[in-house]
């Protein structure tokens, strides 16, 4: 019997890689993708140093024919977790670029169905689970939200509607939607490289969650008995109550 694998998108930063890092040690061979293929190799390699099975793969998870082209190199897959995603931009409606929208919807939306499709045939024969990193912006709105707030709703949709579809069969599929985390990356991608903008997301929030206790999350659904559907998993820090409740000290 081959290992145990998990496939993991967006791998080289955050809860990717946190997620990747948690999964291999619960003992799941892990197959690292993401664009940056020096990052998924630095990752692959501390891995394997620390006597884990860790494959990288560069992978850009809204190119159809590379993502066609990587499950057909995978025997084996018990756990996909779609991860790849990200914001862009906080314009409003009114002004918004659809180019950003269009962008978001690449990512967060087809990017799952790319994987999801693909590794369908694999995750079925391995009585697996695909897991979806949506958000709490998948559940409510908020201005300056609109292109990120609709992509994750329909990536929610998603989960939803494959767990109705595969009733019947071996394949769980668990949502996991994150509310407030603090990663390298993820408002810094949102501000286009504006620190300040960035920093002043998390200011004043004493304890924001972290990459690890997302990982944590994803790592306890997956490990769960196979009849144990984890359905959705809304994880918040204490210090947010809502998208828009925050408590900030001074
Ligand atoms: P992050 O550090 O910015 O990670 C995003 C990951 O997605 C990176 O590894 C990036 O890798 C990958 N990615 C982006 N576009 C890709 C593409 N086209 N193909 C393949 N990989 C791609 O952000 P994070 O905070 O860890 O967020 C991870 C996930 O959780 C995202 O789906 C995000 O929307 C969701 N989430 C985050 C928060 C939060 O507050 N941080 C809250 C709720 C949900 P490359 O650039 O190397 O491709």
């Amino acid at each position: 019997m081959s290992t145990r694998t998990a496939v993991i998108t967006g791998a080289s930063s955050g809860i990717g890689a946190a997620t990747a890092r948690q999964l291999a040690a619960a003992g799941y061979r892990v197959v690292l993708t993401a664009r940056r293929a020096d990052r998924i190799q630095a990752l692959a390699d501390e891995l394997t140093a620390a006597g884990h099975q860790a494959v990288p793969h560069a992978l850009d998870v809204t190119d159809r024919a590379a993502v066609d082209a990587f499950a057909a190199t995978q025997d084996r897959v018990d756990v996909l977790v779609n991860n790849a995603g990200g914001a862009l931009g906080t314009d409003p409606v009114a002004t918004a670029d659809p180019a950003d929208w269009r962008a978001m919807y690449e990512v967060n939306v087809l990017g799952v169905l790319n994987l999801t499709q693909a590794l369908l045939p694999r995750l079925t024969e391995a009585e697996g689970t695909v897991v979806v990193l949506s958000s709490t912006a998948a559940l409510a709105t908020y201005e300056g939200g609109g292109g990120y707030v609709a992509a994750k709703h329909a990536a929610h949709v998603i989960a939803e509607t494959l767990r109705l579809e595969l009733c019947g069969r071996p394949v769980r599929v668990i949502e996991i939607a994150p509310g407030m985390v603090k990663t390298d990356e993820f408002a810094l991608t949102r501000f286009r490289g504006d620190q300040d903008k960035a920093a002043a997301v998390y200011a004043g929030v004493a304890e924001p969650l972290t990459a690890d206790d997302i990982a944590d999350t994803v790592t306890w659904a997956v490990t769960r008995p196979p009849h144990v559907n984890v359905d959705l998993l809304v994880v918040r820090p204490r210090a947010q109550a809502s998208n828009y409740k925050v408590h900030r000290e001074a």
